[in-house]
């Protein structure tokens, strides 16, 4: 078997785990990136790109997602890539009163907090998008949010850790994670190269929706279960807005990107597990574009593709430390919103590695909030390795 050290391993090369080894290397600190495939080739770069701090679930996550977008707004110069990060702007809409009702309270939440959000009434929405389809009685709307390309960025903020020192190894599995005495000692891997036996005295876990596959073995289940969702992306098309526009009423969301092209997702639609998508299923999707924009009904669908979430149990991620397995970090189940708060998390997870604290609260996403059923659901950490 062959040998290595390393200070930090991070296992998972998605926007997230590529991000936390690009802060560390920006601190004097090499990680080794371990990514199965390459880097944000899964759900990373397979997303409608959208980065909003609008509409969060929690105090917590809209912070961490405001402090997110600093991050966004100065990415392409600090990774010295183009990645398309406009703020084009977000509105959701709202087609039942109750969805409106919603969308109001968090309004007040999301002012309260700092975040420059605006009611419009029917009226107003339909004055100002008047190619909307009709239903709609009113929306909110945030001009700070944004885009971003998803193929470019986790490859650029890989790419940018590597010029920085971190090492990077693609097509590398971790196919276990070592501990002895209530703290963590490493993973074993495997690559082109053979079997590795990694010795670390701190390991992050970012492999998204495949992170309760190792974790069984150190003894505890992590709440995250798969979702695959479908996206697609018409032929380039003349301007009509520039926001990311979605309605959960309505199931569907669309943005247009640097070239024109409209990208149209499902909302709140899970097609199952690691499972491949059905024609049925891109079928089912395809047929609520319009939904939202009747044009896009006529428009020429160019490419359509598919990635896998990683759903917690509140919809919201887990992050920080695990209590009971020192040098342990998790930072995984984004649940769908995980590009936006990406480089953000890459900075917050790297100070708490580094220096214990972090820059913005991590108290809302810890494990233990699911309690100790789930979180220790075998019977706390068991094993003695
Ligand atoms: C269609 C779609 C649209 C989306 N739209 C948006 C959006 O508009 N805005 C937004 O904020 N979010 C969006 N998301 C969600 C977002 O893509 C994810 O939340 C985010 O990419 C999660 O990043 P991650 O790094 O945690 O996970 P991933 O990108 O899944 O990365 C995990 C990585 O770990 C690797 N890995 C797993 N197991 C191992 C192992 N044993 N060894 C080595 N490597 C391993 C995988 O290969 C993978 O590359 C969307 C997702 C999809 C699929």
């Amino acid at each position: 078997m062959n040998q290595r050290e390393a200070p930090v391993v991070i296992i998972g090369g998605g926007i997230v785990g590529s991000s936390i080894a690009w802060f560390l290397a920006q601190r004097g600190v090499k990680a080794l990136l371990l990514e199965k495939s390459t880097p944000g080739f899964e759900a990373s770069s397979r997303a409608a790109g959208g980065v909003r701090a609008q509409c969060r679930d929690t105090t917590d996550e809209r912070k961490l997602a405001m402090a997110s977008i600093e991050v966004w707004k100065t990415l392409a110069e600090a990774t010295g890539t183009d990645v398309e990060y406009t703020q084009g702007g977000t509105l959701r809409l709202a087609a039942t009163d109750d969805r409106l009702a919603e969308l109001t309270a968090q309004s007040h939440e999301e002012l309260a907090d700092g975040l420059e959000v605006e009611m419009w009434d029917e009226a107003e929405l339909y004055r100002r998008k008047p190619f909307l389809a009709p239903g709609f009685i009113g929306a909110k709307y945030c001009a700070t949010d944004g885009v971003a390309n998803p193929r470019l960025v986790t490859p650029a903020i890989a790419a940018a850790a590597a010029r920085l020192g971190a090492e990077v190894w693609e097509e590398t599995e971790v196919i276990g994670i070592d501990r002895a005495d209530g703290r963590i000692t490493g993973v074993r891997a495997r690559n082109a190269q053979g079997e590795w036996s990694i010795a670390a005295p701190k390991v992050v876990h970012a492999a998204g929706p495949w992170t309760p596959q190792l974790s069984t073995d150190l003894g505890f289940e992590i709440p995250i279960v798969p979702s695959r969702t479908i996206i697609g992306r018409t032929e380039p098309l003349p301007r009509l807005f520039t926001e990311f526009i979605s309605s959960h009423d309505a199931g569907v969301y669309a943005r247009p990107d640097a070239r024109g092209c409209i990208h149209i997702g499902a909302v709140g639609r899970s097609i199952g597990d690691f499972e491949e998508v059905t024609e049925a299923d891109v079928r089912t999707y395809l047929e609520k574009r319009s939904n939202l924009i009747p044009a896009l009904g006529e428009a020429e669908i160019e490419e359509v593709w598919w990635g896998t979430l990683a759903m917690t149990p509140d919809r919201t991620p887990i992050l920080g430390v695990v209590e009971g397995l020192d040098g342990y970090y998790l930072a995984s189940g984004f649940s769908g919103h995980g590009f936006a708060l990406g480089p953000g998390v890459g900075k917050v997870m790297s100070e708490l590695i580094l220096d214990g604290e972090p820059s913005v609260s991590l108290d809302g996403f810890s494990l233990a909030r699911f309690g100790e059923d789930v979180q220790f659901g075998k019977g706390r950490i068991q094993g003695t390795g």
